[in-house]
């Protein structure tokens, strides 16, 4: 039984309201701080939560909204830049009631996430960036940026990549890996694509990476990858307007076969489109000490390839609830909770990364990579790993044994 009454989470994104959603159910009152005063903007615009993410909210019994705002996306079909099938695979499996993978945009999860919780009466303040946090003796002690105080047993680091509870746990922790890639994204209406609805395609061209997923209207959604070899410098990338970079995406596209200009060119509010850096951290040395921990992307961020970061940070909260609600001390909780979730995540981040280094090879390694992508896919669509990823269940009343 625990000894923990109370948790701070800092960071309303995924993980923070999924983990205090968790922990109320677990008997332990959380309070989220976020650091934004408003709701998320559409930076990252879109992301599938698989069938493992939806069915850790269904644990929680948060996933209905989820569910409802999002669309299909089960399946993956991917090209190479002259328009020729390399191979196709699944985004997730298929849950009990038909359920499948769910397209939404980032902001859209975020808010629907959020409102769940405070629905249940969690307090969720925004305009709370944590600047600092100590060990007490007997709790945490939280200091934001307002000059604002607070106060508890445990403090969940859910803040995402660029986490402060990270560097507070391990000041001497290292910073994201950059993988040499910058993506963007967007929205097009009227634009015909030979593609089904509910479903990606993608394709290798010949200097970057495309995808989209088609919705039931036939609106689509898209993103690029694009080469930047050295890490942008602070603000290097908003110096760029959004017609800039809607220029030099039809520029890395127009050699390529399929709709991919045709998709930029028509994009909604081209003014708006933001390139944002490609970062994941894949080996984290330290999760936690005996008061604090990290979830979600502050602890382990794929990249976006792997199409996981969202659903592993929605199980993570579900499992450190458990582990916080059967073991006597956060430290023994923390500890069960690093030794379930290490192997699973650094797993998942590892294959993730393997596939950003095709998406932007020379040409030598493209004919490589087109040459054997047709291959990999056949091994992989049905492969233990693919399925393990998918098949994640968490179950909520099975005792949480101390690591
Ligand atoms: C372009 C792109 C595409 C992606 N596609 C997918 C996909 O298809 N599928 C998928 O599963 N994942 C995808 N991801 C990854 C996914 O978005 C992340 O893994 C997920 O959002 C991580 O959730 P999180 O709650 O850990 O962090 P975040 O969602 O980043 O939330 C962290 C929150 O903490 C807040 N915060 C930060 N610092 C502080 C502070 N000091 N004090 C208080 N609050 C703070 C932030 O404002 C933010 O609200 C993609 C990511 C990108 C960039």
């Amino acid at each position: 039984m625990t000894s923990v009454r109370k948790a701070l989470v800092i960071g309303g994104g995924v993980a923070g309201p999924a983990a205090a959603m968790a922990l109320q159910k677990a008997g332990i009152e959380a309070a989220v701080y976020e650091a934004y005063a408003d709701p998320a903007d559409d930076v990252g615009v879109f992301l599938t939560v698989a069938t493992n993410g939806i069915d850790a909210l269904r644990t929680i019994g948060a996933d209905r909204d989820v569910v409802a705002a999002g669309f299909p996306t089960p399946k993956i079909s991917l090209h190479n830049s002259g328009g020729k099938y390399l191979g196709g695979t699944n985004t997730g499996a298929t849950l009990p009631d038909g359920t499948e993978s769910q397209t939404i945009r980032r902001a859209v999860l975020y808010r629907i996430l959020q409102d769940e919780a405070v629905r249940r009466g969690i307090r969720i303040e925004g305009g709370k960036r944590l600047v600092a946090a100590q060990r007490t003796s007997d709790g945490v002690h939280a200091v934001f940026e307002d000059g604002t105080e607070a106060t508890g047993d445990i403090l969940i680091g859910a803040d995402g990549i660029d986490s402060t509870v990270r560097k507070i746990i391990d000041p001497a922790s290292r910073p994201p890996h950059y993988t040499g890639l910058i993506n963007l994204g967007g929205y097009t209406d009227g634009v015909p694509v030979d593609t089904e609805s509910c479903s990606y395609s993608m394709m290798f061209g010949k200097r970057a990476f495309f995808g989209y997923a088609v919705l039931p209207s036939r609106e689509v959604w898209w993103y690029a990858s694009l080469p930047h070899p050295k890490e942008p410098q602070k603000g290097e990338l908003d110096a760029v307007d959004g017609l800039g970079w809607q220029r030099k995406l039809i520029s890395f596209f127009e050699h390529d076969s399929g709709p991919a200009v045709e998709l930029i060119k028509k994009t909604r509010n081209p003014e708006n489109l933001r390139a944002t850096t490609t970062r994941s951290v894949p080996n984290l040395a330290t999760w936690y000490n005996d008061r604090m921990v990290v979830i979600g992307d502050a602890a382990h961020a794929p990249t976006p390839t792997s199409g996981q970061g969202a659903s592993l940070s929605i199980e993570d909260g579900v499992v450190l609830a458990k582990c916080l609600r059967d073991l006597p001390s956060p430290e023994r909780a923390f500890a069960a909770f690093e030794k379930l979730r290490r192997p699973r995540v650094e797993s998942i981040i590892k294959v993730a990364g393997s596939i950003n280094n095709n998406k932007a090879p020379g040409p030598l390694g493209a004919a490589i990579r087109d040459a054997f992508t047709p291959i990999v896919m056949k091994l992989m669509a049905n492969s233990k790993f693919m399925m393990s990823q998918y098949d994640y269940h968490i179950e909520w009343d099975e005792a949480v044994k101390a690591a």
